[in-house]
């Protein structure tokens, strides 16, 4: 299959697998061949230049995106990522998974991902800010309430959030709560979503472990990532009862077979800004990592981490995947060869997208819904989709990650066929 313009997008490993993953499920699910290549490309992508004046006079440009797969199902929803690897093929390939697993988790959105090229690790508060509020203007066409919701990804946070709504807010004239999720509590933000990815995941998992005969209580895990997902995992599981014995982050890891102190953990990185260095632990790579004895490994940090080249060191009994892509079709076939089952990013990692669009709900209505309400629903949306994703894969006889492409990529084409093409 060819289009016009074929390879501006394809550039990166990401969208070249995402392309991969589509046509393969495609072709299991005999999809109707004009829309199946409607799916292959963006809806829109738009590139901008971001002038951002740094603390010391000058004046830095920094490349940003903004890209929405699909609008069939209704506004598109998608994080932002600050980060050196951002590329306008890497973020459209996280716009086509978003687009899945919107669909996968029954949201009324399609797909978008946004992002700049820049190290937000050796900015200040003040750079950021200057960077983020231009870089809202250049991306304005594309973002609001009802068009384009954007919510954080690696690099952002809340406070990115806060700037982005704020912004947005001075151009209208007015606040416009649901122009962003992921915001503060205090400027329309949800409750529980802060920790909405990390406790979704625990929420798949604990169904998903039941299916090899293991309980969470007890079990050993490794966690790449200490960022929001890697963090709120790691705390939640500790306080399950598990044994979380390894953590690595971009500066180092810390291992220790008896388990780590999470709470006396994030006390620490608050401090040292790293896990590295902690009390009462070894070190221990990436590598060293991901090839530990455990029973869950939870890559919690970068997409492409699990390749052809060490998934047969992994040494878990099922891989759940906090981080958007952190494994190659490759390293996917070497995992199920091994019989190591793994929870796929779509289904593992939703319940960010989950929480925001109840934010998103909320902030639409004015009306604030407790946290007990917020836990509870994240949960029932979180155990419905791996229920079907699990029928789909036992009924299909396919591993999980197909079975969830399945579901989400089915449900896409449907909503296509009853749209229809305009003109
Ligand atoms: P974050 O910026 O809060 O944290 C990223 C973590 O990864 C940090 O601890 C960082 O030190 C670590 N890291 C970076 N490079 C590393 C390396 N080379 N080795 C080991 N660790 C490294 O980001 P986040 O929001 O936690 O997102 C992490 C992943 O989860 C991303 O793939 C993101 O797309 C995905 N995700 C996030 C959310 C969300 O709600 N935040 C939702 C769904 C998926």
């Amino acid at each position: 299959m060819t289009a016009i313009g074929e390879g501006i997008f394809e550039s990166s490993e990401s969208y070249r697998t995402a392309l991969q993953q589509l046509d393969a499920v495609a072709k299991r699910l005999n999809l109707d061949p004009g829309i199946h290549e409607r799916m292959r490309y963006p809806r829109r992508a738009l590139v901008v230049s971001v002038p951002t004046l740094m603390d010391d006079g000058r004046t830095e440009v920094f490349l940003g995106y903004r890209v929405h797969h699909c609008t069939v199902p209704g506004p598109t929803k998608g994080g932002i990522r600050y980060h050196p690897g951002v590329t306008l093929s890497e973020v459209s390939a996280l716009a086509m998974l978003m687009t899945w697993k919107c669909a996968l988790m029954q949201l009324p959105y399609g797909g978008a991902k946004g992002g700049v090229a820049c190290q937000p690790g050796h900015m200040s508060p003040r750079e950021l800010e200057h960077m983020t509020r231009r870089y809202t203007v250049e991306v304005m066409l594309l973002i609001g309430p009802d068009l384009d919701i954007p919510a954080p990804d690696m690099g952002t946070d809340e406070q990115t959030m806060a700037w982005i709504m704020d912004t947005y807010a001075m151009t209208q004239g007015r606040t416009v709560p649901g122009v962003v999720t992921g915001k503060p509590i205090l400027v329309g933000g949800s409750a529980g979503r802060r920790d909405a990815t990390g406790r979704g995941l625990v929420y798949v998992l604990g169904q998903a472990v039941r299916d090899i005969g293991l309980e969470l209580r007890g079990a050993r895990v490794a966690i790449q990532g200490f960022g929001n997902v890697g963090s709120v995992t790691a705390r939640l599981l500790w306080r399950e009862g598990t044994a979380v014995i390894g953590i690595t982050d971009a500066q180092g890891g810390v291992y220790n077979p008896n388990g780590l102190d999470i709470r006396a953990l994030s006390q620490h990185v608050k401090e040292a800004g790293t896990v590295a260095g902690f009390a009462d632990t070894e070190p221990i790579s990436n590598a060293d990592l991901l090839a530990l004895p455990c029973d869950v490994l939870v890559p919690a940090a970068l997409g492409g981490q699990i390749t052809e080249k060490n998934a047969d060191h992994v040494r878990a009994r099922i891989v759940a995947e906090g981080a958007n892509g952190p494994t190659t079709p490759e390293a996917d076939q070497i995992l199920a060869a091994r019989g190591i089952p793994l929870i796929p990013d779509i289904l593992a990692n939703a319940g960010g997208v989950i929480v925001s669009y109840f934010e998103w709900v909320q902030g639409l209505q004015y009306h604030f819904w407790r946290e007990s309400e917020i836990n509870s629903r994240l949960q029932e949306v979180m155990i419905r989709a791996f229920n079907q994703v699990n029928a789909m894969a036992k009924r299909e006889h396919v591993d999980l990650r197909t079975a969830a492409l399945m579901v989400g990529i089915r449900r896409v084409a449907d909503a296509f066929q009853l749209r229809g093409l305009y003109p």
